[in-house]
């Protein structure tokens, strides 16, 4: 690790001491201000170097700012929602979707999740339950309803459907089939 406090820049004269700094970064139509971003200072040059656990990290956080402009989860938040399921990181990208890698990606910012996965993390969070119906589906995949079932769940219960509603309104992008739009 001593290697790393040699500053790159003036040929291991300067000493480099940790420091913290902000940024911008261009998101969608605006940008997104990130603090807490690691550096390094060289106390000879001047030179700011970032060495590679850093940036990892600073990516994440990036990552993280970018989510929460978009109204998604953070790393943090899918690592806590994912361990309180009692999944492991293989395990949840299997039962809910992106490979045995994905889930590991997600939580240290490595690639933002979709909306989608996003959001049925939020429902698996009130329902948890859920999780043990979908272990079923992947033990005995036939066990899966049709898409024709699906349809009369939605129109046959319709205390479930004004709670899914009230549930999924306060979250984004979320687009409610016709058949729960005018019930009651
Ligand atoms: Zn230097």
């Amino acid at each position: 690790m001593n290697h790393e406090l040699e500053c790159p820049n003036c040929d291991a004269i300067g000493t480099l001491t940790p420091s913290l700094y902000a940024s911008d970064f261009k998101h969608g139509n605006g940008s997104v201000h990130v603090v807490g971003l690691e550096c390094f200072i060289c106390s000879q040059c001047g030179a700011d170097p970032v060495f590679a656990d850093q940036a990892r990290r600073n990516h994440a956080r990036i990552t993280d700012a970018r989510r929460r402009a978009e109204g998604l989860l953070t790393g943090a938040e899918i690592r806590a929602l994912r361990e309180g399921l009692g999944m492991t990181q293989a395990e949840a990208g299997e039962l809910i979707g992106g490979g045995p890698m994905a889930f590991s990606k997600y939580e240290r910012g490595e690639v933002t999740q979709s909306a989608g996965i996003d959001n049925f993390l939020r429902v698996l969070a009130v329902y948890p339950f859920i999780v043990d119906t979908l272990r079923g589906w992947q033990t005995n995949g036939s066990a899966a309803p049709g898409a024709g079932e699906y349809q009369t769940v939605a129109q046959t219960a319709p205390v479930r459907r004004s709670v899914a509603r009230r549930l999924l309104a306060g979250t984004h992008n979320v687009i409610l089939p016709d058949c729960w739009k005018t019930a009651a």
